[in-house]
């Protein structure tokens, strides 16, 4: 993908050559250098829930989770995962056959995708893709075929006829990330009910990492594309712990599906990592069970902070597109007089002291995605005032 920085890489293979680092590295080292604000890579600048890291501690300091955790994960946070399920969504899970635990989102995508795709079938991937999915997919063997998200009145939009016309007889299964970073689009009921259906119809699996559901900020809520007719029994849903309850380095994750899809990523699975995070699964299982005002007061803050910054880079001269999940701004940086987000973002820290991502990382076809670039709204309000003003000053 073009994500990556590909300098001559002798000893990598062919179905990874075009994936040397990742951006963030490259980015989040400018950052240091310049003593820029990093508003590049989404992690949050404050931990997560006391009572959760004291559970965390707790697990540690009583023994549970200091070796190997059973291969599926540990009994209290798959029972945990299914009860969040049916809470939210009334989806029903059996803990012991259609819950996995893996090592963060990251793994249970790798897996889902080592496990479900033969080499030469083809995935289809909302572009901009999140940027593990295109070496995920390489590394399955597989092709990806991109249906690209338009800008439309002030929010990146999927065409239902262009994602109809990518689905061929090789298409595999499709790869869905609602709500979707690094666009911040939340696909609406419809746009969910089409994809459903064409799922449906063409016999497709579908595999959706929603790891932002805790974060809509507008309309009805995160539905998740399993709740639909026809979609239990062929969807792969994968979620985190990390974004929800900002402890992304503890990298906890899980897939929910019928045990045959469920079964097939545990074998994929259990070749990666066999395992991970034993402590923290238990303190997981706690933080999944946090009343509602948890979620809400988490979902109200995040909230707060997308609107100091996309107010702060609409003054700075951005056109912004404000976005309806997750914890990314995308701008387009036209109105600014510039039009290649790569050197705009390589220039930001010596001219403004603040770093973001060229979402032409997050496409195969980069002259679509050249002008937009993404920033992160995971950090204090503080963080975020500056950064805006020193945005303005420039
Ligand atoms: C952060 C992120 C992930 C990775 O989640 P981990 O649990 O940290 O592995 C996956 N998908 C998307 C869209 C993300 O933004």
């Amino acid at each position: 993908m073009t994500g990556m920085t590909s300098s001559a890489r002798p000893h990598l293979n062919r179905r990874l050559a075009a994936f040397g680092t990742t951006i963030f590295a490259e980015m989040s080292a400018l950052a240091v250098a310049t003593g820029s604000i990093n508003l590049g890579q989404g992690f949050p600048d404050t931990d997560g829930p006391e009572e959760i890291r004291e559970a965390a501690v707790r697990a540690l300091r009583d023994g549970r989770g200091n070796q190997y955790p059973p291969g599926p994960g540990v009994p209290e946070l798959r029972t945990a995962i299914a009860a969040h399920q049916q809470r939210r969504y009334g989806l029903s899970y059996d803990p012991d056959t259609e819950v996995l635990v893996t090592a963060g989102a990251t793994e249970a995508i790798a897996a889902s995708l080592l496990a479900l795709v033969e080499p030469g079938d083809e995935v289809v991937a909302l572009e901009p893709y999140y940027d593990s999915y295109a070496a995920s997919i390489a590394m399955a063997g597989g092709t990806r075929v991109p249906v690209t998200l338009r800008p439309q009145d002030g929010s990146f939009r999927l065409d239902l006829d262009e994602l109809r016309a990518a689905v061929t007889d090789r298409t595999r299964l499709l790869l869905v990330n609602t709500p979707h970073n690094p666009t911040g689009t939340v696909l609406t009921r419809a746009e969910l009910a089409a994809i459903a259906e064409l799922a449906v119809e063409r016999d497709l699996l579908v595999v959706t990492d929603e790891v932002y559901e805790h974060l809509v900020f507008d309309g009805a809520g995160h539905v998740p594309l399993a709740t639909f007719p026809g979609m239990r029994e062929r969807t792969v849903s994968i979620g985190s712990a990390g974004k929800t309850f900002s402890f992304t380095g503890w990298k906890v994750g899980w897939v929910t599906a019928a045990p045959e899809l469920v079964s097939a990523v545990r074998s994929a699975k259990q070749f990666l990592t066999y395992v991970a995070s034993g402590p923290f699964q238990y303190a997981v299982a706690e933080a999944l069970a946090l009343p509602d005002s948890y979620f809400e007061e988490f979902r109200r803050s995040m909230l707060a902070r997308r609107d100091i910054l996309a107010e702060g880079l609409t003054a700075a001269g951005f056109e912004v597109f404000r976005p309806a999940g997750t914890y990314f701004v995308t701008t387009d940086i036209r109105p600014l007089g510039e039009k290649d987000g790569f050197a705009f973002c390589r220039a930001l820290p010596e001219r403004a002291g603040v770093v973001a991502i060229p979402n032409a990382v997050f496409y195969d076809d980069r002259e679509a995605g050249a002008p937009f670039v993404r920033f992160a709204f995971c950090k204090r309000e503080e963080v975020l005032r500056e950064a805006a003003e020193r945005l303005r000053a420039m």
